[in-house]
């Protein structure tokens, strides 16, 4: 099934864009702001806080953007994940009101980030779609649709059976909600150009060094790398969301990791990608399996991402269950060899939701739960602001729960085994008896 030039979990997108810029090796002495982390959350912090008159210094355990940053799907949208009234029951209508406006904020903030930086991403307003798996998923979204017209200014539309011919070339779906306003990038020339822009600025990034604490002396924090290091910092922001390791367990305890996965098709013709996806918008399910997919930005290929396993599993079978999702929704693919297979943690906190917020003076922006393109480079920003005591700060984001769960102490989230056989056994047949009806 897979081709010779298969690669075992090294992501499609990584064939693309800078070779390793030239980093700082060594640790300042100080800092007014140490980031945690030079993901997307980290670098737009640290542009803000630069672009603020800060001394900011960023540190990545690994290499800069080697966690989801540069292995997502390149979906760009930043609609709530949960619907207004579950979040109005979680933190109020006030609060609820106010995340479904920084919706807006947070797309228009970072697609003019995309350009003021000049960052050449592939970033492209093609619109994504959500394809009802069955039909009560679509009379929820005809419910949805309804409401959200009424109540709020998101642009969507929702697209009856008959008009997705015009979209996928698929009778597996009842209709669908079109976002006409969301775009695509390509992940890892986005964070190629946010780095570059840092480094632009002269904010030291500094690779291969992971922060193993964070104690208050005084006003400051010291903080000291897994070498022994020491920086003293004015303020901390963590920004590690599905990769906060060690002895942050406070944060830990409310944002675990939650693998998703990845498969990039070979190269397939002209004729066949127009055939699959018309439309060419980013496109994802309503069924729990959490499908993902879309043409890649040169127009050469399907990537396709979901919920091969919810622990790490090898990057055969997770290729292998991908394939097989994927050729349920386009059967022609049978025969394509894959090129690429990989994954990536994703933040999730237990209200599906992101927090910005600062816990024992340790500033803080996580908890994306799969949805951080758009958001959290706009939420980095706002933790930024807030830890340097900048109104600009305020975001209705320091509203949503952010709380543990009181069997879960952090670190291996065990609970992810029990939920898969849940899934696999109970929620994906009751799916799929219903999708055949
Ligand atoms: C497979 C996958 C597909 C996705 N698809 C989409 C999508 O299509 N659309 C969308 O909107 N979102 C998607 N997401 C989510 C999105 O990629 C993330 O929300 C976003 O990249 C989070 O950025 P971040 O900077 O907060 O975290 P990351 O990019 O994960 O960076 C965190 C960094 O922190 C570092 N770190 C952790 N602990 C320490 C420490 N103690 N010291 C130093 N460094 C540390 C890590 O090394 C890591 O580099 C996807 C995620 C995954 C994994």
């Amino acid at each position: 099934m897979f081709s010779q030039n298969y690669i075992a979990g090294v992501p499609y997108w990584w064939e693309h864009g800078d070779a390793a810029p030239p980093l700082s090796s060594s640790l300042p002495a100080n800092a007014d702001l140490l980031i945690v982390g030079a993901g997307y959350t980290g670098l737009s912090a640290a542009i803000a806080a630069a672009d603020a008159g800060a001394k900011v210094v960023v540190v990545d355990a690994g290499v800069p953007g080697q966690g989801a940053s540069s292995r997502n799907g390149g979906m760009f949208g930043a609609h709530p994940r949960v619907s207004y009234q579950q979040l109005s029951k979680n933190i109020g209508e006030q609060a609820a009101a106010g995340i479904f406006e920084e919706a807006q904020s947070a797309y228009d903030f970072t697609s003019a980030l995309i350009k003021q930086e000049n960052i050449d991403c592939y970033f492209e307003q093609v619109g994504r779609i959500q394809l009802a798996w069955t039909a009560d998923d679509f009379d929820q979204q005809k419910k949805q649709v309804a409401w959200i017209k009424q109540n709020t200014g998101m642009a969507m539309e929702l697209l009856e059976r008959d008009a997705l011919a015009n979209e996928i070339s698929t009778n597996r779906y009842y209709g669908a909600i079109r976002f006409p306003t969301h775009a695509s990038l390509h992940p890892k020339l986005f964070h190629d150009g946010l780095l570059r822009a840092a480094l632009e600025r002269n904010i030291d990034v500094i690779p291969h060094c992971e922060i193993n604490s964070v104690t208050q002396q005084g006003s400051d924090f010291e903080c000291i790398n897994a070498a022994g290091k020491k920086i003293s910092a004015k303020k901390v922001l963590m920004a590690s969301n599905g990769y906060t390791r060690g002895k942050f367990n406070w944060f830990q305890r409310r944002v675990f990791p939650l693998p998703s996965f990845l498969i990039a098709t070979e190269p397939l013709s002209n004729n066949l990608i127009q055939q699959l996806a018309p439309g060419r918008r980013m496109m994802v399910e309503t069924r729990s399996r959490h499908s993902y997919f879309r043409v890649s930005p040169d127009g050469s290929r399907i990537i396709y991402g979901g919920r091969a396993a919810m622990r790490p599993i090898t990057a055969e079978r997770a290729a292998a269950i991908l394939k097989t999702t994927m050729c349920e929704v386009w059967p022609e693919l049978n025969d394509v060899q894959l090129s690429h297979c990989w994954s990536g943690n994703t933040g999730y906190s237990f209200t599906h939701m992101p927090n910005v917020g600062v816990h024992n003076g340790i500033h803080y922006s996580m908890g994306y739960s799969g949805s951080g393109t758009a958001l959290a480079p706009y939420l980095g920003m706002k933790a930024a602001y807030q830890a340097l005591g900048d109104k600009r700060g305020e975001t209705a984001y320091s509203k949503t729960v952010f709380k543990p769960q009181w069997h879960y102490v952090g670190g291996k989230p065990y609970f992810l085994s029990i939920a898969e056989l849940w899934y696999n056994n109970v929620v994906d047949r009751i799916e799929s008896a219903k999708a055949r009806k």
